[in-house]
């Protein structure tokens, strides 16, 4: 025939797909695809700088069925694809896009979904330029194919026709697993713990579902729909949540792992690191979290005294936010938003040095936002709050043991910028959870991350695994996605030996 046959060999999480094609489909096959010599990259068109910034919607359109078709069907079908070598979650891009080139959705959907459990949270907020669409080899002299933009725009089509389903278990299970974080880590290993049949109670501090895709990252990268959707999928199909549930003061540790057969930790990273300058201590030196926190509030409609009072909310103000990575990104890109006066981001290396993504700084400059590189604060200058910040420049000297140059003050630079709000964004580092879960022999690193075995998942707890940035420190939502997958593959695999072990020592005695 025709068509493509395809052989699913399915090892749980892991799937691997074989494709074997008739001479006639491999005809077919290079009619749709390798269009990449002909058809030039297509981006989904971005809103107005002007008008954006009036809101916190999505900046980003989204591909129509034609433009979709045409994009995917610029993949040359590489034989050793390194998108989906790239991708965290080894994504099975060129045969999705393949699929979407012919407009043969829902299968493009189902694959799509074998291996990513957010592919439309993916598809918006990975940093693509460096993992899948970094290493696409068409990028030489081509420009790489779209893939994070045809990944939101499967999805988006199987939302509106009704194919994403909540987990429907193949067979109820009695066993129980309690997550700690509903966070992406969390989420996607209480998908397909649920899948398997297992009872999952997800335990979170927050009031919301989501973790920092709800209340970190804004909603001009990811609309709070679009996490909304996920948790009510979860719920549809049967995990139990229970919010406002701090682990470790409103309930014990103990308790958690009393209660269930296996436990997931997926805390995330958030305790925010300072700067030790004179005046951090002023009024209007803010955490980002804290800030970025305020404003996702507000768009979700809560009441928020800090930011009606004016203490995070940049509008009128003069903000300058110290830090160069995603977060402070999304602090001046909020700040803008909140109609402020000025807007300026302070790093101490240069552009190319920056760990943010370079697609965020663009969107970030034709906002209005001003980047003052090698600048860092020396002083937080004012008497009680905030007045300025005093800074100096900076020279990038020759490279440390980590191959990093070395940021050196360039003697007589001090200057003096005028701002009333000042945003610490220097990343995260874990919380003390052997501390905060009364548990001492919870092994940690030398950094407060979670030691675990990386075959097993396992920390030094048994029945206790760990997942996501608490496992890494600050990361990325699609290794979360990947490490609650890996965590639930082998939180499976230890129940199913726990209750073996009985049964086979009754069948060896
Ligand atoms: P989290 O998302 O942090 O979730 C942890 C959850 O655990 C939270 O809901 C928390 O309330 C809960 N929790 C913690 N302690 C307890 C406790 N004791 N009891 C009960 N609940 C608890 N990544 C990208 O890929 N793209 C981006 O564009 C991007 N932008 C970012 C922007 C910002 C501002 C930040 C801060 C991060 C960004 N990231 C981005 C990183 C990404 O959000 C994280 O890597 C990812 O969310 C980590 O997932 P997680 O499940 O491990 O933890
Ligand atoms: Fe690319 Fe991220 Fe999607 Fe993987 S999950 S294909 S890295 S956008
Ligand atoms: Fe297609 Fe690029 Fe992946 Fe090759 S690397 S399979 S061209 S998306």
């Amino acid at each position: 025939g025709g068509q493509p046959e395809w052989w699913v060999c399915r090892h749980w999480t892991h799937v691997f797909f074989y494709r074997m094609r008739s001479g006639e489909a491999r005809t077919d096959m290079s009619k749709k695809m390798l269009s990449f010599v002909t058809t030039g990259k297509e981006t989904p068109s971005k809103r107005e700088a002007d008008v954006r910034v009036e809101d916190f919607g999505e900046i980003y359109d989204e591909f129509d069925k034609d433009v979709a078709e045409t994009q995917a069907s610029r993949c040359s079908q590489c034989g050793v694809p390194f998108c989906q070598i790239n991708c965290p979650l080894h994504n099975n891009i060129p045969d999705w896009l393949m699929l979407t080139a012919e407009g043969r959705m829902e299968e493009a959907y189902k694959l799509s979904a074998q291996t990513n459990n957010m592919p439309e949270i993916c598809g918006r907020i990975c940093p693509q330029d460096r993992l899948c669409e970094g290493s696409c080899v068409i990028e030489k002299g081509f420009e790489s194919v779209t893939i994070g933009a045809v990944e939101k725009h499967i999805t988006e089509t199987a939302f509106e026709n009704g194919w994403v389903q909540p987990p429907q278990p193949v067979a109820e299970r009695s066993e129980s697993v309690g997550i700690i974080g509903a966070g992406p880590a969390g989420l996607a290993a209480a998908d397909m713990l649920r899948q398997q049949g297992y009872q999952v109670t997800i335990y979170d501090r927050y009031d919301r579902v989501g973790g920092l895709l709800i209340y970190g990252i804004p909603g001009f990268k990811l609309e709070k729909h679009v996490v909304e959707r996920r948790h009510k999928l979860l719920v549809d199909g049967g995990v139990t949540f229970q919010l406002n549930v701090n682990i470790g003061t409103d309930r014990s540790f103990e308790d958690v792992r009393a209660a269930h057969d296996a436990v997931l930790i997926a805390t995330g990273v958030y305790k925010a690191r300072d700067i030790s300058v004179p005046g951090v201590g002023l009024g209007g030196v803010v955490p980002a979290l804290d800030y970025l926190t305020a404003s996702n509030r507000k768009s979700l409609g809560d009441d928020v005294a800090a930011f009606e009072s004016g203490e995070l909310n940049a509008e009128g103000r003069n903000v300058v936010v110290v830090g160069g990575g995603d977060t402070a990104m999304d602090c001046v890109r909020t700040a803008i938003r909140q109609n402020a006066k000025s807007v300026s981001c302070l790093y101490r290396r240069d552009r190319a040095n920056m760990p943010g993504s370079q697609r965020e700084v663009a969107n970030a400059e034709e906002e209005g936002v001003v980047f003052k590189w090698l600048s860092a604060p020396q002083a937080f200058l004012g008497d009680n709050r905030v007045r300025a910040v005093q800074a100096q420049k900076i020279h990038l000297g020759q490279p440390d043991a980590t191959g990093r140059q070395v940021p050196q003050i360039i003697d007589g630079s001090a200057h003096e910028i005028e701002a009333d709000l000042v945003i610490k964004a220097l990343g995260f580092d874990p919380e003390d959870l052997p501390q905060m879960f009364d548990a001492p022999a919870l092994q940690v690193s030398k950094w407060g991350t979670i030691s675990i075995d990386w075959q097993t998942m396992m920390t030094s707890l048994p029945g206790v695994f760990a997942a996501g940035d608490i496992v890494r420190g600050a990361s990325l939502v699609v290794w979360g996605v990947r490490d609650g997958r890996d965590a639930a593959d082998a939180i499976h695999s230890y129940i199913m030996a726990q209750s073996e072990a009985p049964q086979a020592a009754v069948a060896g005695a």
